[in-house]
């Protein structure tokens, strides 16, 4: 039997751990290790609580799981609970699927200063993960701005700006619903170096923003293109333009003002011990599309930042890894003999969930090809059981998901389809 460990729950892992099922039929076992109790990445702690048609992609990973030779192993975090030369000694294959968790540092003086906040603690905050669960945002201030022109950041302006009717049906957790209902913050402000037609927001989202109860976009008319130029966009690109177009030409009053500030580069934060502005540089775009200064500074008041410019995966000892990309070295997702990786751990943070489908072919593909029969004698799941349990690691069973799960389903608000648990001792303490 090929004994194959994908390490983590996220889309990558599930895709993977379902490709190489279709790969080797009956001849597999697979574990899906992941170092929370809880499966599905970012399906869970990255994809925003009032987009629940999206998390439900996950039913399609639970049935993953409820297959016979598919194994959930939760709370086993691998570089410290497990190694990779151990795992690669129990298993034929193993197969990175951490994703890319880590906050891309802003980078300009000030970036420590209290107040600024990556957009991975501030989406997992809201989110109930974890590790982000005490992160207690300033939301006691007028003025946030939010770096990043990408869906990310189209998230969390959303999130800030909704009030709490419009998080009806959502699974947001309590500390964020409660805190984002006090919350004093009346503008968001979005900065970018490029312009409308570079902004990596999809339509959809985009065209969301147009639709909230106290919150209106405003993007400044004097910023688009001449309407010709959006004939050379592709069809998505310039559904997105549309609507910035239909932002600009019907600007409306409102509580909460949602500010596109484009062709804006960060230059540096400033304020005595808390945030209280960003100095930004104006830009232009040069003919190859780069942002390029102007000279031109000013500055945006606010008592927060969030960044959203990108993530990186965590190094894991003994795994080669490309600093310059922030993820493990590879070429097409193959590391090293038996090691290889999937998803954003493999090709950094773009793309949707479904992206990281192909992936998970690939790679059963590529270890079909490299290894045409299983080495006998690898232990597999029974051998990480053992090493586990020899180091009092407490691992977390699919079975026990589930009963996790029922638990936070048992427990939800009036409308809620779930209230998380936001604390690793209260979802271990879930399953019995
Ligand atoms: C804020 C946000 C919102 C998004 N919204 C959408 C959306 O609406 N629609 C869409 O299509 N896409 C969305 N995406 C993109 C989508 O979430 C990603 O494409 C996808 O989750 C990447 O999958 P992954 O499996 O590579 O990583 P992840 O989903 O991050 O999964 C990685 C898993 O690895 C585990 N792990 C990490 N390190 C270790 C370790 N050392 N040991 C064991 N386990 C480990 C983690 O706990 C995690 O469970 C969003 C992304 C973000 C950040």
């Amino acid at each position: 039997m090929r004994q194959i460990a994908v390490i983590g729950s996220g889309p990558a892992g599930y895709y993977t751990a379902e490709a190489c099922q279709k790969q080797f039929g009956g001849d597999v076992a697979i574990d899906i290790i992941d170092r929370l109790p809880v499966p599905y990445g970012l399906i869970r702690f990255g994809v925003a609580p009032d987009h629940q048609s999206i998390k439900a992609v996950s039913r399609r990973y639970e049935a993953v799981s409820l297959s016979n030779n598919v194994r959930f192993a939760g709370n086993v975090s691998v570089g410290e609970h497990v190694s990779i030369a151990e795992l690669k000694e129990l298993y034929d294959a193993v197969i990175l699927a951490t994703g890319a968790p880590a906050d891309r540092p802003l980078g300009i003086p000030g970036d420590d200063l209290p107040g600024v906040i990556g957009s991975a603690a501030f989406v997992g905050w809201y989110n109930g993960h974890p590790e982000f669960t005490h992160l207690d945002p300033p939301l006691d201030i007028r003025d946030v701005t939010v770096i990043g022109n990408g869906n990310v950041a189209l998230d969390v302006g959303r999130i800030l700006a909704k009030t709490p009717e419009e998080f009806t049906g959502s699974d947001i957790v309590k500390h964020a619903f409660d805190a984002l209902g006090k919350s004093a913050v009346k503008r968001v402000t979005f900065v970018g170096r490029r312009g409308p037609h570079q902004i990596q927001m999809t339509p959809k989202e985009l065209g969301e923003l147009g639709h909230l109860t106290r919150a209106a976009p405003f993007v400044d008319p004097a910023d688009l293109p001449p309407i010709e130029a959006d004939a050379a966009l592709e069809p998505g690109q310039r559904k997105s333009v549309n609507h910035l177009r239909d932002f600009a030409a019907h600007p409306r009053a409102a509580e909460v003002e949602v500010i596109f500030d484009f062709f804006a580069k960060p230059l540096r934060v400033e304020g005595d011990g808390k945030v209280e502005r960003l100095i930004v540089e104006r830009t232009h775009l040069t003919a190859e599309g780069n942002a390029e200064g102007t000279g031109e500074i000013y500055a945006i008041d606010c008592g927060m930042v969030v960044s959203c410019i990108g993530y990186r995966t965590p190094p894991i000892p003994d795994v080669p890894y490309d600093e310059r990309a922030g993820r493990f070295a590879n070429t097409d997702g193959r590391i090293a003999d038996n090691l290889y990786c999937v998803g954003w751990a493999r090709r950094g943070p773009t793309g949707t969930i479904g992206t990281n489908r192909p992936d998970g072919f690939m790679i059963a593909e590529t270890i079909a090809a490299d290894q045409p029969a299983p080495t006998p004698g690898k232990k597999g799941g029974a051998g990480l059981d053992a090493l586990l349990g020899e180091r009092g690691v407490d691992q977390v069973s699919f079975e026990e998901w589930q009963k996790i799960e029922a638990a936070e389903n048992a427990r939800a608000r009036d409308g809620a389809p779930r209230e998380k648990f936001v604390e690793v001792a209260e979802m271990l303490a879930a399953r019995s």
